[in-house]
């Protein structure tokens, strides 16, 4: 399915989760990034020449044979925190990059009440900003309904999850909900299935590669920047192709 020849330059999906002014956490590096690096690792981009590819270009480019840029990323970021309003999103704004924010769309307005370890839950976006960032270019995709580990439920719920949330975030923004991400990046063959029969185009996992090794489009690759990561890391992670590992 995979059109792409394997000389291709890499394509990287980058996966983000918190982005603002954290201190170094003590766990769970992957889901922190400081806005200040954000903003670096977005002047890089420009600088280095890369186009910033909104999901559905990405899709074009790796499955239906539309050129690929010489160097390409795509921005995702999962979860829909608070903190995209603030911090990320005048970011991206303002260096002119496309993103996709993937949304728990039982939980808009509400806290990431899977995040059980945590001393406080941060707070995720409400229906008013999320329809306001997507009024001025915003993508945003379903993140499923509560956030679960899909293979673990039943046919039943595994189905309600995925078309259930696509179905709630079509009413809140008035279009069209294109792509999926799997919650922790975990599905099995019924979800990614699921996803497809559901009308998704693309589906989000967090198996790490270039996105070019991804098997299918429902199955794709992505990359996560984490805390740690100073401009040689993410510059080393965004101009190599690196295999799908997992
Ligand atoms: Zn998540």
């Amino acid at each position: 399915m995979n059109v792409r020849p394997p000389e291709s330059p890499p394509l990287s999906i980058l996966m983000y989760h918190q982005i603002g002014r954290y201190p170094r956490p003590d766990a769970h590096r992957a889901l922190f990034c400081h806005i200040d690096r954000f903003r670096s690792q977005l002047r890089y981009l420009k600088f280095a020449g890369f186009k910033v590819l909104s999901l559905e270009e990405a899709r074009r480019c790796l499955f239906e044979g539309e050129p690929l840029p010489k160097r390409s990323v795509v921005i995702t970021v999962d979860d829909g925190y608070d903190d995209f309003r603030e911090f990320a999103w005048p970011a991206l704004k303002e260096y002119d990059c496309p993103a996709t924010v993937f949304l728990v769309s039982s939980l808009i307005g509400k806290a990431a009440d899977w995040l059980t370890d945590r001393p406080e839950l941060p707070k995720l976006m409400d229906g008013a900003a999320i329809r306001e960032l997507h009024r001025e270019g915003a993508h945003f995709g379903s993140h499923a309904m509560t956030h679960p580990r899909l293979s673990k439920l039943s046919p039943e719920a595994q189905r309600e999850e995925i078309f259930g949330s696509k179905a709630a975030l079509e009413d809140l923004l008035g279009a069209a909900v294109p792509d999926f991400c799997y919650p922790y990046g975990d599905y099995d063959q019924r979800s990614r299935d699921l996803v497809e029969e559901a009308g998704y185009r693309t589906g989000l996992t967090c198996i790490r590669g270039s996105a070019n090794t991804s098997h299918n489009p429902f199955e794709l690759t992505r990359k996560a920047i984490s805390y740690g990561d100073n401009l040689v890391g993410f510059g080393w992670k965004v101009h190599f192709k690196h295999e799908r590992k997992g």
